[in-house]
């Protein structure tokens, strides 16, 4: 059976970045305690809610991420007690990859041995810019030298892996400036990086402030887009240039340091989601694919609100999904496998499409079986994923 992918959501953070529009904030530390109360409330029922959809639910578990928000912001007992309870009801394995997302300035030495106390092996940090003014034109509370001070930190605590994010697009940022983040990117030797380019959502600060022209946070200093396709293209070339390859649309890695959670997402394998606004997707005994999730209002979820029921997805959506999370990766998606999950004729069907992106350059054919990204496919990739959203249904 295949093994499962945990997601923890913890919503809570230090201060509002300005173009995050997620469902976290700052909230006071007496929802905290709470908040894990629910969520082992969650954990301990999980199981006799999926035989209630009828979902097959892995016990053995070989990834957790817990993201937000800022995790690292909960008091070591309450970590303490979530891995007791995940452990509790899920067989971890003890290869799991065990991920922490955590903010620069935000992780005391406290919290940092109890990450190592429960198996915490990679951590990832939201860095998004190692130039000062444009961390804190964003509402970053770090530093370059905050940062940078972490990632030895941890590095030195034997956490074994390291990712750290970057934006490209943020206001005041230059392509002179980005090559200053990726260089000392690179030089911290981490082995792991996300690159985002900047999307302004209209509910964000800073895209309320676009909207209204203000300069409060720094809208009018957002560079425009052609800009930052640019900052993204050369730091494909850059990372690879310094041992990180590119193997998602957003993610670089060394050799066999990809994140493991994050390849279930593209490869559409079963995960689950606890806590605010997480997401999950089991199979149905059938082998359908089943997705639900949660509320993103903190107040409900704390008053036992919480999950949407499952939606079963038809075999047209799930052919739809496979090409546009299968195309995110590197190594595209696998005409064979589509015809094992799918039928010939369903991926004959999409070949017209294909062959119409090839010749636009967004697309190309690798070894006689894989369909893979161009570079212009890659900046231009939610324009291909639409292409492939009117597929006739699978047989
Ligand atoms: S730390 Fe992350 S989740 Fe929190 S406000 Fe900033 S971007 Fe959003």
């Amino acid at each position: 059976m295949e093994k499962l992918g945990l997601y923890l959501s913890i919503p809570f953070c230090r201060s509002k970045c300005t173009y995050c529009n997620f469902a976290s904030g700052v909230f006071p530390a007496a929802h905290h305690e709470r908040y894990v109360a629910r969520l082992e409330e969650d954990l301990r029922a999980i199981r006799t809610r999926a035989r209630a959809w009828g979902a097959v639910l892995p016990n053995a578990v070989d990834s957790i991420y817990v993201g937000g928000g800022t995790p690292s912001l909960l008091a070591p007992a309450l970590i303490r007690r979530l891995f007791t309870a995940l452990r509790r009801e899920f067989a971890v394995m003890p290869t799991a990859e065990i991920t922490m997302e955590c903010a620069p300035g935000q992780m005391d030495s406290a919290v940092l041995e109890t990450l190592a106390e429960c198996g915490v092996n990679r951590i990832s940090f939201g860095v998004q810019s190692f130039v000062d003014s444009e961390a804190r034109h964003t509402g970053r509370l770090h530093t370059r030298a905050v940062a940078l001070e972490d990632i030895r930190r941890v590095q030195k605590a034997g956490v074994s892996q390291v990712s750290v994010d970057l934006i490209a697009g943020l206001p005041g940022q230059t392509l002179e400036s980005w090559y200053e983040s990726l260089r000392v990117l690179a030089e911290t030797g981490v082995d792991h990086a996300s690159i985002y380019m900047l999307e302004v959502d209209d509910e964000s600060r800073l895209g309320r402030e676009l909207l209204a022209s203000g300069a409060r946070y720094y809208a009018q200093e957002v560079p425009g887009d052609d800009l930052i396709a640019e900052m993204y293209s050369e730091a494909i070339g850059y990372l690879a240039g310094h041992g990180l390859a590119q193997y998602e649309i957003s993610n670089f890695a060394r050799p066999d340091c990809e994140s493991l959670h994050n390849l279930k997402y593209w490869r559409r394998q079963p995960y689950l989601g606890v806590g605010l606004d997480a997401h999950s997707m089991l199979r149905a005994r059938s082998g359908a694919a089943l997705r639900f999730g949660t509320t993103d209002d903190l107040d409900a979820y704390l008053g036992s609100a919480g999950w949407t029921e499952p939606g079963r997805m038809s075999r047209e959506q799930e052919l739809e999904e496979a090409w546009f999370l299968g195309l995110r990766l590197n190594e595209g998606v696998s005409l064979a496998m589509l015809r094992g999950q799918f039928s010939a004729s369903v991926v004959r069907a999409c070949l017209a499409t294909v062959a119409q992106l090839e010749d636009e350059g967004l697309l190309r054919f690798a070894d006689g079986d894989r369909v893979t990204l161009t570079a212009r496919g890659r900046l231009l990739s939610n324009e291909v994923f639409q292409r492939f959203l009117a597929e006739p249904a699978a047989a």
